[in-house]
């Protein structure tokens, strides 16, 4: 998304460019093949046409699609647009490459990969990287969840597509933006056959991610089948800057093709034929003639221009001569099937993709489409089980993309235990709707209903008759946004500095001399380290600095900083420095744990599991895993199993460095399970093929170092993440040691052998729960008789009870209720100050009011509503009798 800055500085560039198109636009392809410009007397862009034109290609200007109902060119169908595309451009020396995952672990401002450009930021395009080839083709698959409520109305909105991308990275000597319009041209006319008098090339500029260029975009039949982007200049500090790297960003969404060259009237029936047909089948539903007439004016209930959605429809009802009911009628139901099968298409690459329906983050649009399509289906009460329509897509996109058939039985697990979630969020909701009030209901109240209870605004406006807000799902889906979190830590600032990293080069040198470069406060920069930084969830190394004692070790920038206790040497100096080895060892033993947990819990629980987060220090560690559901005991004590089979097996833990490409390519994009690395080489740890990561970290140098795995702990830490905390190596012992002391307490307390503590513990437990219930029993009995006693005084038409007890808030509450009645005002005080009060509706008395007043009397604070409430006084002398004097007084009014 680009910024209001970068369309401010796009706009006046596309100006710039147009006053001298053939230095900005690479038109001289164009004229050669006998193209000339024009000026659109729609909307005043400047496009280029063989033939002459008045109006340019976009839709908005034509005023419809013009491929509808025809045939353009020979029918291709889906898999048949990027089979012919990667190998027509193969001719020209592009590689086609494989489709990077959906889920954008290589980014830290995106959840998913939003444009086949996206693959290559921010690595490629800095230069830090080598693209994988180049140039290349790449047929991505994009997640975009900004037209949710578009799709299936629209016939042609999607929340997946699949973004075709045709880039090239090259120095300003070898960028050759002719050539690339020429291989574009050609894939048009030639391969395809598109009549070359119905094209059309517009001038345009592109900005975003503070990178800006020039652009084509190409329309054919109003239908706009792609746009090249040279990207050549920085503006992310608001200048115009050359780029050292210039690229081609040249996108063309698949579905489009497929849709131009077959003319449905939805673009959906020909980009997915089988699972339509499917659809249709199990639903028994047809495209009626009315449907037919509609699509064609569906664009007017596009909800990012509409202003009145109502109005729209009504409008379009007029048009086709019925009332908007039947329209309704006839075009709700297709228009949910259309999304289901549109939103199943997407669940199933991003499920694949190890991303995991949730209530936080990406997985939140996950989840929103999701049970989109449950309720659909319970709405219309059909019979589809999702897992056959998701069966039936990975079949139809095997020849692009054969990977969506290997998951799917845990996609399907995954699927499952949503749908039983979903029911039970929905039988919460019901409750909690027969509670609610129409005057309750505002915007906030909506987006809250629906966040935390799954109640949809369709279901508000069913039964209180409120106006939805027509972005419903936009403004809840932006709720979600990415937001970076930065982390707020006040280190000082150094700039070139570089120290020099010694554990790297050998992660046991613990005793080494440096040169002090700069002291800032308590923090020193020294030329050379074995001091390693926190980073990466591990915890950095202690030591000492000559007399001064290490704390705290971070790295900024290129410099590691050391935190000291005191200063004991001057800038200049030569340092004797000393790490401790033994805590060193600990949060390394610890380290290793965490990958080899992170291998065992993706063999046991499946391939979705990602790791979410790790902490490891010198006592314990703690790792952070996506997946969907809490784990059982008996999958717990599988995953440590395997655990300790591994560090059994004494395996050689490898430590390779590797340029990007080549380890993305060797180990897949499994290797990020920290996220974003940095660097054109990383560091990639391998415990043989069972976990592969890309990690800075330091590690044990064999799995037999770590003597052991114990998972002390597993909890849910949020909706989709489950956290294992575990002890290993030293610690490991340690903590046997602390338990075993443990044990020793509890055999004395108890007065029990060791194996009877656990009987005898259940044994206190029964004895304690039967006690309560016995007291219970009696708190009850005595509040009865003393409810039975009780004596009121009458004010006017009051009766009156007012007395001091000897309850706490909870009795009081009971008591009270024991002896209220329509005519009674009842204020009960305790020892501690706390009134509990109620009045019943017939006394006109508003209780909370009265309460509030006599509490903010009496140094206290409290309130309600008319019947109930309840308070807090700090000098309880006389409250009981200015209660009564108060109400004397408002018995008489
Ligand atoms: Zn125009
Ligand atoms: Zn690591």
């Amino acid at each position: 998304m680009a910024t209001e800055q970068e369309k401010r500085i796009k706009n006046e560039f596309k100006k710039k460019a147009q006053e001298k198109p053939e230095k900005y636009y690479p038109v001289k392809a164009l004229i050669e093949h006998g193209f000339k410009r024009y000026k659109c007397k729609v909307c005043g862009n400047y496009f280029w046409s063989c033939v002459e034109r008045s109006i340019c290609g976009d839709p908005n200007c034509i005023g419809e699609y013009q491929f509808i109902g025809k045939k353009i060119i020979k029918p291709l169908c889906f898999p048949e647009v990027w089979q012919r595309f990667s190998k027509f451009l193969e001719k020209f020396g592009y590689t086609p490459i494989s489709r990077y995952p959906v889920v954008a672990r290589w980014r830290e401002d995106l959840f998913f990969v939003e444009a086949s450009i996206d693959d290559f930021i921010p690595y490629v395009l800095e230069g830090v990287s080598e693209p994988i080839a180049n140039p290349l083709t790449v047929p991505q698959f994009c997640l975009r969840f900004n037209d949710i409520d578009n799709v299936g109305v629209t016939g042609r909105h999607y929340t997946g597509f699949v973004m075709i991308g045709q880039h090239a990275f090259e120095k300003p000597a070898n960028y050759k933006p002719e050539e690339y319009l020429e291989h574009i041209y050609l894939w048009l006319t030639e391969e395809l056959k598109i009549p070359e008098e119905s094209i059309q090339f517009h001038e345009d500029a592109w900005a975003g991610s503070g990178k800006l260029g020039p652009s084509m975009e190409y329309f054919s039949h109003g239908l706009e089948l792609g746009n090249q982007v040279y990207m050549q200049f920085d503006i992310s500090t608001g200048q115009i800057r050359e780029l050292p790297l210039k690229v081609l960003d040249m996108g063309m969404g698949q579905e489009r093709y497929v849709w131009f060259s077959n003319g449905t009237s939805t673009s959906y029936e020909c980009v997915m034929p089988t699972v339509v047909k499917k659809l249709f089948s199990i639903t028994g539903i047809k495209k009626t003639e009315l449907f037919e007439k509609f699509l064609p004016y569906s664009g007017k209930l596009n909800l990012d221009e509409v202003v009145d959605i109502d109005i729209a429809w009504k409008e379009i009802a007029k048009i086709l001569h019925v009332d908007v009911k039947t329209l309704k009628e006839e075009v709700y139901p297709l228009t949910a099937l259309f999304a289901i099968a549109e939103h199943t298409r997407t669940l199933l690459v991003a499920l694949h993709d190890g991303a995991l329906p949730s209530n936080v983050g990406g997985g939140y649009n996950l989840r929103v489409i999701l049970r989109r399509c449950f309720n659909f289906i319970e709405k219309f009460s059909w019979d589809i089980e999702l897992e056959k329509i998701f069966e039936e897509h990975a079949k139809y996109l095997k020849p692009q993309y054969p990977e969506l058939s290997e998951n799917l039985e845990e996609i399907y697990e995954i699927i499952n235990h949503e749908r039983k979630k979903y029911a039970q969020t929905k039988k919460k909701a019901k409750e909690i709707l027969s509670k609610l009030r129409k005057e309750d209901i505002t915007k906030e109240k909506m987006i809250e209903l629906y966040d935390s209870h799954g109640i949809t605004p369709e279901e508000l406006k069913e039964k209180f008759w409120i106006e939805i807000p027509k972005d419903f799902y936009k403004l809840v889906t932006e709720k979600h946004g990415k937001t970076e979190i930065m982390k707020e830590k006040r280190l000082p600032k150094v700039e070139n500095i570089i120290t020099e990293k010694l554990y790297y080069q050998n992660d046991k040198i613990y005793e080494f001399e440096a040169k002090v470069l700069k002291i800032i406060d308590n923090w020193v920069v020294l030329d050379r380290t074995a001091f390693y930084p926190r980073g990466g969830g591990q915890e950095p190394d202690f030591g000492k600095i000559n007399q001064s004692n290490v704390i705290d070790v971070e790295q900024v920038g290129n410099a590691v900083l050391h935190k000291v206790d005191k200063i004991t040497f001057e800038e200049g100096d030569i340092v004797k420095c000393v790490v401790n080895k033994e805590r060193r060892e600990r949060i390394k033993a610890h380290h290793t744990a965490v990958h080899i947990l992170n291998g065992a819990c993706r063999k046991i629980l499946g391939n979705h599991v990602w790791q979410a987060g790790s902490y490891k220090d010198d006592k314990k560690a703690r790792l952070d895993i996506t997946h969907y559901k809490t784990l059982s005991r008996e999958e717990i004590e599988k995953i440590e199993k395997l655990c300790n089979e591994i560090v059994s097996k004494n395996i050689k833990v490898e430590k390779l460095v590797l340029p990007r490409s080549k380890a993305e390519s060797l180990f897949g994009f499994r290797l990020y399970q920290g996220g974003a690395v940095p660097g054109r080489e990383i560091r990639i740890i391998k415990i043989n093929n069972f976990d592969v990561e890309a990690c800075g970290g330091l590690h044990a140098d064999n799995t037999a170092e770590i003597q052991g795995i114990l998972i002390t702990n597993v909890s849910k830490i949020q909706d989709a993440v489950i956290r294992i905390e575990l002890v290993a190596g030293k610690a490991l012992q340690e903590f046997g040691e602390f338990v075993e002391k443990r044990i020793e307490k509890l055999k004395e307390i108890l007065n029990c052998s060791e194996e009877d503590i656990v009987a005898k513990v259940n044994e206190l437990l029964n004895k304690k729960e039967k006690l309560e219930k016995e007291l219970k029993k009696k708190v009850k009995e005595k509040l009865n008789e003393i409810a039975k006693k009780t004596e009121f005084e009458i004010i006017g038409n009051i009766k009156l009870y007012a007395k001091e007890v000897e309850f706490e808030l909870k009795e009081m509450k009971e008591f009270s209720r024991r002896i209220s009645a329509e005519n009674t005002v009842v204020v009960l005080l305790n020892k501690k100050g706390f009134i509990f009060a109620s009045a019943g509706n017939k006394t006109g008395i508003d209780i909370g009011a009265l309460i509030r007043k006599i509490c903010e009397k009496f140094n206290g604070k409290g309130g309600g509503s008319k019947i109930v409430a309840q308070g807090f006084v700090k000098n309880k002398e006389g409250v009981l009798e200015c209660i009564k004097e108060e109400l004397k007084k408002l018995g008489k009014s």
